[in-house]
């Protein structure tokens, strides 16, 4: 046994009982698992620290800051976005590390790396309104009612944020859907954590790709209700959402784990 498997099966030794317990503990390190940098060979020394993918701004967020997406080279078919979420950093930092491994732009994928800079940079699940982008979307069934999550997976709702007084309030919001309405892709992957699932209405290739990919579990229902959400947006537009819900893990062993794996999908997906 390495000094690193010894010392992630001394932490799966140590962590709380209730982890384990827990229905989606799917991200507990097991006692063989081990950081070894094969996962990481693809990412070259002089690569794996930056992204060399050019960025566009597409609007800018509550404080100013730029938002910016990776825009592909042809007609966009697949957007993937993390980061919406402030309080989902791996989101954005799975996605970064994936794209270290291309050097150039894809013809048909985007990419946003960080739909709410405010939330992430001030560490809060809402933008720098307090409000949660992920309730502000104009469909049929907003509404201006606070909106309850957890602060902990195991925790009941016991933190409230605005969904926003009016649907689409919120820049980043605004300037979200004006980006989808230009790109018209087929489909977009949002990123979001820690849930370890993949929730998308129907099993399609993206679906099946995503579950051998990171091996997590398809739900068509994710089973609580996610008013003027924008999956919702996009089912009401017949666009294909599919919603990857990283499992609760450091974001060393989401590298580890799932870095090489989601360039391979990345990679895939370019391919069909
Ligand atoms: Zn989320």
């Amino acid at each position: 046994m390495g000094v690193d498997c010894f010392v992630t099966a001394f932490l799966a030794m140590t962590l709380p009982a209730s982890y384990s317990q827990h229905p989606t503990s799917n991200f507990l390190p097991s006692t063989s698992y081990c950081l070894l940098p094969t996962n990481s060979m693809k990412f070259s020394p002089n690569s794996r620290g930056i992204i060399r993918l050019p960025f566009v701004e597409y609007g800018r967020s509550v404080l100013g800051t730029p938002l910016r997406y990776i825009p592909c080279r042809g007609k966009c078919r697949l957007l993937v976005m993390a980061g919406i979420h402030g309080e989902e950093p791996e989101t954005t930092f799975l996605l970064s590390r994936a794209l270290r491994a291309f050097s150039e732009p894809f013809d048909d994928i985007s990419f946003i790396l960080c739909a709410n800079p405010d939330g992430m940079a001030l560490g809060t699940r809402g933008n720098a309104n307090g409000v949660d982008l992920n309730r502000n979307f104009k469909t049929q069934n907003f509404s201006a009612e606070m909106v309850g999550s957890r602060s902990i997976l195991e925790a009941s709702r016991d933190t409230l944020l605005s969904p926003g007084t009016f649907a689409e309030s919120e820049p980043e919001t605004r300037a979200l859907v004006t980006l989808v309405e230009k790109l018209r892709p087929s489909s977009v992957l949002a990123m979001h954590a820690p849930m370890g699932c993949i929730d998308a209405p129907r099993k399609t290739a993206i679906v099946e790709s995503l579950m051998n990919a990171f091996n997590l579990t398809w739900l068509p229902d994710i089973g609580y209700k996610t008013l003027g959400s924008f999956g919702t947006w996009c089912g009401e537009r017949g666009l294909e959402c599919v919603t990857l819900e990283l499992p609760r893990m450091s974001l060393e062993h989401l590298f580890d784990r799932y870095g090489m794996a989601f360039a391979d999908f990345l990679e895939r997906m370019a391919l069909r």
